[in-house]
This record gives structure tokens, C-alpha cells and sequence, in this order.
């Protein structure tokens, strides 16, 4: 079987990797526009939940990617100056998306996946028995198709900047902070010993208070070091292609058309805000490939084995994301709204996926700390 991959993220990578064991003969190509060792963004985080399908997937790969983990536990969200600890029982991970890369990138080669670089891919550049989408949220693989897929696509109002920065964090911080210009937030995770990522974001309407469509690249990354000087304490950010862009949802009703099937961000667009999205990409991976590698004689069914075993347990994340971002989209009415411990707890079930049983389990202080704010009050 001949396969082609569009796009090296971890969703294509992923996806070679776990084929090229499951069926050795396949020939797998992957095709990635971006030289090698190249990439966007900073760390990426990967959360306790999901690792033990990494495991269970691929165990010498996985090995791998937990060495490379910068492991933290808890969490310091501050509502304008207010800081509230949030202590967790279970832990949160992040590691450099390039080393990530890295990691897929050599234990595919090894195994015999062959990777492409620098080789972008255009509509219909492409002949295989199966062609893979894992080209991220602009797609070319969906170009043309979006018929046949069921394409959805509209951008959100909020804009978001990607930095990175040497100040080391200990644990996850996030930031939501008015100034005269605004309402901004920043979500910032170390992940490794010297490095952070540092993730922006402001409402539409300070956007344009603030003037930041006037600004040059430079001019934005210094109002948001302004914003965050405290958090910050006099370290830089670092830019890698780093600027505000409104953030697109993407969705595609039917998830393979023909030979061609999406996964990861070319079917469903992530949102920082639930910091799973490189996970979910790679759940997308492992489910595709079992089912390709089940069904190697029948393309058809293996692509629509895998809608319909991985589509259920999708649809709960997207309907988590969508009520996460719609938060987002509120979030400067929420601060205004608010007290702090009341934001930060509504904040916390803003995906609907934690119940109050569950959080009174994964963060008791946190539980307890609420529970004597509301009988004050
Ligand atoms: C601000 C921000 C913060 C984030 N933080 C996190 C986080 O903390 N944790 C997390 O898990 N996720 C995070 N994400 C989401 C995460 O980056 C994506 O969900 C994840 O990378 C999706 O993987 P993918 O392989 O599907 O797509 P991508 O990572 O986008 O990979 C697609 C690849 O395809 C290549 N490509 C595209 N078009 C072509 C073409 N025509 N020809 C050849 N190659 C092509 C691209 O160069 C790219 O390498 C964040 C995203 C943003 C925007």
C-alpha cells in the first residue's frame, strides 16, 4: 500500500510512525513545507489524561516524549492583582514542540516512514491508495472538497499571540489583567528547566483601543511585555513568527473523502485554551492507524471505521473546546462580573466536563478555599 502524508506535525508523524509498524510493507511519504528543524510556537502541553493511550500506542516513542516532559502540578491563575493557587492532585506536562518533533520525526525515519522536508504540497499534488490530511487547520488536502468533507470554518473575535520566554515559570501561570487599554490574558507554562511559553490573547475591542492593528511586530510584543512586566520580571518574550491572529474553528462533517482523510487540526481546529490539541491530534493518529491497519485490503472501510469508532469520543472534546473558547470570547464581561475565587471557579467549569464531584476530587484546597469565600459572603 502506498501512502501519502500531507504535513509533519505530530498528527502526520504520529500516524507514519504507528502505520509503518502496524503494516511494515506500507511505503509511507510524508511531505512537510517546513525545512527540518523548523517549526512554530514554543513548549506544548500534554496532560496527565491522555498519556496512557501515548503508552500503550507506542511505548519506545512515548519513553521518549515523558524523558522530554517538563513536569509541573500546580497553578497560579491571577484575576487583575488577586493571585489565587490552585493546587492539583494530578499533573500537568509540557515539552519544546520541536523536540516533540524531533522524537516522531526519528522513530519514523527508523522504522522506515520516509520524510520530506521543505517539500510543500498544493491541491492535487498527490497519488497514493491513501492520502492523509494532517496539513493543520489550512488544509490543502480539504481544498477543493470542502463539499464532500463538510467543511465549516469562521474565525473567532479574540486575538491571540504565540511568544516564548526565558523566565522560568514553576508551575503554569495564568494572567487575566485590565489596564487603561483593556482586557488582557496570558497563559504562560514552563517547559523546560530555562524556557516558557508565553501565550497572549485580548478581547476584540481592546484590540482596537489599544490600537494594536497600527503596530509593527515589535511595537505589539512590547505592550504585551508592558502588560505582563510584572509576571515577567524584566525578561523579554521571544518572537518565532509570533503575532496576533484571530484563531479559526474548523470543522468537517465527514471526515474522509474517497482516498483522502483528515486528521488533527485539518479536521478539527484546537483551542489553546484546553492545551490538548497536539493530544488530540495524536488520539486522531492512533485510532486512523489501527483502523488503516485493520482494514488494509479495504480503504473505504478502514476510513470509515474510523469516523465512526473515534467520532463519540471526539464530539465530547469539540463540544469542551467550543464551550471553552465561547468563554474566552467573554472573558472580559466574566472579570468585570466576577469576584476573583467566583471567576476562577467559573473558569474552571467552563468546559462542562468537570463536575463538582470532580473537582472537589482534583483540587480539594481549591474546593474548600471557594466554599468559605461563598458562606462569607
Ligand atoms: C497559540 C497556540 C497555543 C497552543 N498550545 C498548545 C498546547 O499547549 N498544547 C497542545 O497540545 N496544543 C497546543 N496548540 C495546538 C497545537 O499546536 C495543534 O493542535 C497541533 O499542532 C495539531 O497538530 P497537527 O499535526 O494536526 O497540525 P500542525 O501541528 O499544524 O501540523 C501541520 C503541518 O503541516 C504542514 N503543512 C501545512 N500545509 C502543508 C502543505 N501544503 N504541504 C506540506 N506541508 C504542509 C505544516 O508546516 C505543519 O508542519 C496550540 C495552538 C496555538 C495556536
Amino acid at each position: 500500500m502506498k501512502i501519502n502524508v500531507i504535513g509533519g506535525g505530530p498528527a502526520g508523524l504520529y500516524f507514519s510512525l504507528l502505520t509503518k509498524r502496524r503494516l511494515p510493507a506500507a511505503e509511507i511519504d510524508v511531505f512537510e513545507q517546513n525545512p527540518l528543524d523548523a517549526t512554530y510556537g514554543f513548549g506544548i502541553v500534554l496532560a496527565d489524561s491522555g498519556l496512557s493511550r501515548l503508552a500503550a500506542a507506542d511505548p519506545q516513542s512515548f519513553k521518549m516524549i515523558e524523558a522530554a516532559m517538563f513536569v509541573t502540578r500546580h497553578q497560579i491563575i491571577m484575576h487583575r492583582e488577586t493571585p489565587i493557587f490552585v493546587e492539583r492532585k494530578g499533573f500537568g506536562g509540557a515539552l519544546a514542540r520541536l523536540r516533540l518533533l524531533n522524537i516522531l520525526q526519528d522513530c519514523a525515519q527508523a522504522a522506515g516512514v520516509r520524510v520530506h522536508y521543505g517539500r510543500r504540497i498544493e491541491p492535487g499534488m498527490y497519488e497514493a491508495d491513501l492520502v492523509v490530511g494532517a496539513d493543520g487547520v489550512n488544509s490543502v488536502v480539504r481544498q477543493g472538497h470542502e463539499a464532500q468533507f463538510g467543511t465549516t470554518a469562521f474565525d473567532l473575535t479574540s486575538w491571540v499571540a504565540w511568544y516564548g520566554t526565558k523566565r522560568h515559570f514553576p508551575y503554569p501561570m495564568l494572567c487575566f489583567r485590565q489596564t487603561e487599554l483593556g482586557h488582557f490574558v496570558a497563559a504562560a507554562y514552563p517547559y523546560t528547566e530555562s524556557m516558557s511559553t508565553f501565550v497572549a490573547e485580548c478581547d476584540d475591542a481592546t484590540y482596537r483601543r489599544a490600537g494594536i492593528a497600527r503596530m509593527n511586530i515589535e511595537a505589539r510584543q512590547s505592550l504585551v511585555e508592558r502588560v505582563f512586566a510584572p509576571e515577567l520580571g524584566g525578561e523579554k518574550l521571544l518572537n518565532n513568527n509570533s503575532n496576533f491572529r484571530h484563531l479559526a474553528v474548523v470543522r468537517n462533517k465527514t471526515w474522509f473523502s474517497g482516498n483522502r482523510v483528515l486528521v488533527g487540526d485539518a479536521l478539527h481546529s484546537a483551542h489553546p485554551t484546553i492545551g490538548s490539541g497536539t493530544r488530540i491530534a495524536m488520539e486522531d493518529a492512533i485510532v486512523l492507524a489501527d483502523c488503516v491497519a485493520g482494514h488494509a485490503r479495504d480503504i473505504s472501510a478502514g476510513l470509515a471505521a474510523f469516523q465512526r469508532l473515534r467520532e463519540p469520543s471526539k464530539q465530547k472534546l469539540l463540544d469542551a473546546t467550543e464551550r471553552s473558547y465561547t468563554w474566552y470570547e467573554h472573558f472580559a464581561d466574566k472579570m468585570d462580573a466576577l469576584a476573583p475565587v467566583d471567576f476562577v471557579f467559573d473558569f474552571m467549569m467552563r468546559t462542562g466536563r468537570i463536575t463538582d464531584a470532580r473537582l472537589a476530587a482534583e483540587f480539594p484546597e481549591f474546593v474548600r478555599r471557594y466554599g468559605d469565600c461563598r458562606r462569607a459572603a
